[in-house]
């Protein structure tokens, strides 16, 4: 609850969840409590013959909750939120896609509808009920706001905040046009691409590997925390020497990432018993071709990635910081971050170190991460501006003659 809260997914009073154990009992956020302080004594329970135990009252949404859980005996857990982006598309009666990166479709799965009915009514839960006993595990409430639900706490939130990421991208996109989304023969091009390396066991691990595993956590929960990552993507790697780099693992939560979860690549194969992120191919590339790296990230950020999912292009030459930083930014084409790595790396270069890849990501270089970070931070924050240019007037960029005048000063 405390992250639903501290992601701007809920307000103080506002969202709730629950767990179900195996015994039946249930246990439910408080009504009238603060959601950003809430402490353990706080969760109330309801025994599974009805008994309600703690020292507040269940929060008044809990008809749902039991509602669901008694249509579906595989969830486990339940959010329910009111996130302003979801809300957005819950009171202009659409669904968000997910469609438009690979990984979103796969973690929430299609993404239900329930009509309105009175918050805490009989009647809403079993409208939200109905849906979910079609076998969605997410679904948008009409005029409301989203429940959510999974085989534990962690997987109902990371299917929340993806769906809400969806949202937030879309919000920011559809104002530069058409949105472009993948196939079903496109998304599966994720699961048939994961070749993993072979495994090899590390004898020694020297301070620079020690010191750059603390940079990457580091720099993923500061990505999480200023919303270029979410718990669900982003990926970091750093150049250890000329044979190796450490890059974050597949699947794990970003938010929960430790020293030891990161995986060290040497000579193209992963430390022992470690799953590296799907993108370590394409890492590797980059690597490999361009000494000078030292650090790639690949990240799914709202603004940024507006531009890889719609027709517009990403225009840098906006302000100094933009151009000094990001320099023109081109539009690598899906699927070739998984059948043609190498075509990604040779699209890199001094004079381009930041790209989009359609439909999936922003990826940013350096020659440290702290570098390849400022750079992601940069390209966001300029999407940004942009974008909110939009609804106060028309862009204007600087000519071509400040641009010759900012290489020749800083480039
Ligand atoms: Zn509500």
């Amino acid at each position: 609850m405390r992250r639903i809260y501290h992601t701007g997914m809920t307000t103080l009073s506002g969202g709730n969840l629950s767990i179900r154990e195996d015994n039946g009992d249930i246990w439910i956020t408080p009504a009238g409590v603060d959601k950003g302080k809430l402490t353990p004594g706080d969760i109330m329970c309801i025994r599974a013959g009805g008994a309600v135990e703690g020292p507040h009252r269940p929060s008044s949404e809990y008809p749902f909750h039991r509602a669901i859980y008694a249509h579906r005996p595989d969830l486990r857990a339940i959010v329910h939120a009111h996130s302003p982006a979801l809300v957005t598309f819950s009171i202009a009666r659409q669904v968000p896609q997910t469609n438009i990166i690979p990984q979103a479709q796969r973690v929430c799965g299609p993404v239900g509808y329930a009509p309105y009915a009175l918050p805490g009514s009989e009647q809403l839960g079993q409208a939200i009920a109905a849906t979910f006993a079609q076998g969605y595990n997410v679904v948008l409430l009409e005029n409301h706001g989203v429940a959510v639900g999974g085989p534990d706490l962690l997987t109902a939130f990371q299917r929340l905040e993806t769906l809400d990421f969806c949202a937030r991208t879309l919000l920011k996109a559809r104002g530069l046009g058409e949105i472009s989304t993948l196939t079903e023969e496109q998304l599966s091009l994720l699961d048939q691409q994961h070749s993993l390396p072979p495994e090899f066991v590390p004898t020694s691990h020297c301070s620079r590997e020690r010191e750059l595993r603390l940079q990457i956590v580091e720099i993923v929960h500061r990505a999480c925390d200023r919303s270029l990552m979410i718990s669900t993507e982003g990926v970091a790697s750093a150049r250890i020497d000329e044979h190796s780099f450490l890059i974050t693992p597949t699947g794990l939560d970003r938010r929960s990432l430790e020293i030891e979860d990161i995986v060290l690549i040497k000579d193209g194969c992963r430390e022992q018993g470690k799953l590296p992120s799907r993108s370590v191919h394409l890492h590797q590339a980059i690597y490999d071709r361009h000494p000078a790296i030292g650090s790639v990230m690949t990240a799914q950020s709202p603004n940024a990635l507006a531009y890889a999912i719609s027709p517009q292009r990403f225009d840098t030459k906006s302000i100094p910081e933009s151009y000094i930083l990001l320099r023109d930014v081109p539009v690598v084409p899906y699927g070739a971050q998984f059948q043609r790595p190498n075509e990604i790396a040779a699209a890199l270069s001094a004079e381009t170190p930041v790209l989009l890849i359609r439909n999936d990501a922003v990826l940013t270089t350096g020659a440290t991460l702290m570098q390849a970070f400022d750079r992601l931070e940069v390209a966001e924050f300029s999407a940004r501006a942009l974008l909110d240019t939009l609804t106060i007037g028309q862009l204007v960029p600087i000519g071509d003659q400040e641009i010759e005048a900012l290489k020749a000063k800083f480039l």
